[in-house]
């Protein structure tokens, strides 16, 4: 088995503002020096060029929340792929369940957007899970191919492992009800496995978080299982000291 880097993203969502976005990263900055985790920020889109300033040249990578499938274009309130990049991104995530719940996006159009992320240089932050009544019905594993397969079958299973999966089940962002470590366990080593019958290679090496009510209290457990590679942040990355915690916990 690949000794895979652990991974901690903090998704800011639409919070911050400059004086308190600086905070939440020069605390990060001094306060993780010593830790081999990869740690990454995805402020909203106006903060990219303040993420970029501090940050560049640290051991702290940055990312969007989101993008278009496009290089350019009339696409109102869009940015693109290439944007990301001019601002220093490293990351983007696509597919989040809030974004997917509004009808921004599909199990179709995030593979676009996974490939246009690839194509200018991005890695990929593919979110998936399954909602409550999913879960209650014991689909998620049908719900989790489900949003997978698509995506493989636009860019191809080799160009996948360029990309992070987060495993995000819907009942279990913003609501303080995490996974138990067990389930975030069983579904990575499910999509794991799923991804292993396309190409074992890509299985071992690729990485895939959790995500949904990660804090302090529940990191360890939650990171510590085998098939978790880290962990994207919502909540607990609006607190500064409580994503610190779970930078040097992982
Ligand atoms: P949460 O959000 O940590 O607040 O549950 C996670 C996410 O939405 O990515």
């Amino acid at each position: 088995m690949l000794d895979r880097p652990k991974l901690v993203v903090a998704n800011r969502k639409m919070h911050g503002n400059l004086p308190d976005n600086r905070q939440f990263m020069q605390s990060l900055l001094q306060q993780t020096q010593q830790h081999s985790a990869r740690y990454a920020i995805c402020p909203p889109h106006p903060y990219l060029y303040q993420a970029q300033q501090l940050l560049q040249n640290s051991h702290i990578a940055w990312g969007g929340q989101n993008m278009s499938r496009f290089e350019h274009g009339a696409y109102t309130g869009s940015v693109s792929p290439l944007m990301l990049k001019e601002f220093g991104c490293t990351y983007v995530i696509i597919g989040h369940s809030e974004r997917r719940q509004r009808g921004h996006e599909n199990d179709e159009t995030c593979g676009e957007r996974f490939e246009a992320a690839l194509k200018a240089g991005l890695t990929p932050i593919l979110c998936i899970g399954e909602t409550l009544e999913e879960y209650e019905r014991g689909e998620t594993d049908l719900v989790v191919v489900r949003q997978l397969n698509p995506v493989i079958a636009h860019v191809g299973i080799q160009a996948l492992s360029q990309g992070v999966i987060a495993y995000e089940p819907v009942w279990a962002i913003g609501t303080g009800k995490a996974a138990t470590p067990q389930h975030a366990q069983a579904i990575l080593s499910f999509i794991r496995g799923h991804i292993g019958l396309l190409n074992e290679q890509v299985s071992e090496k690729i990485g895939l978080l959790y995500g949904g009510s990660v804090n302090p209290g529940n990191a360890a457990q939650l990171l510590g299982m085998p098939d978790v590679d880290g962990g994207l942040i919502g909540g607990a990355s609006l607190v500064t000291e409580d994503f610190i915690r779970i930078c040097q916990i992982a």
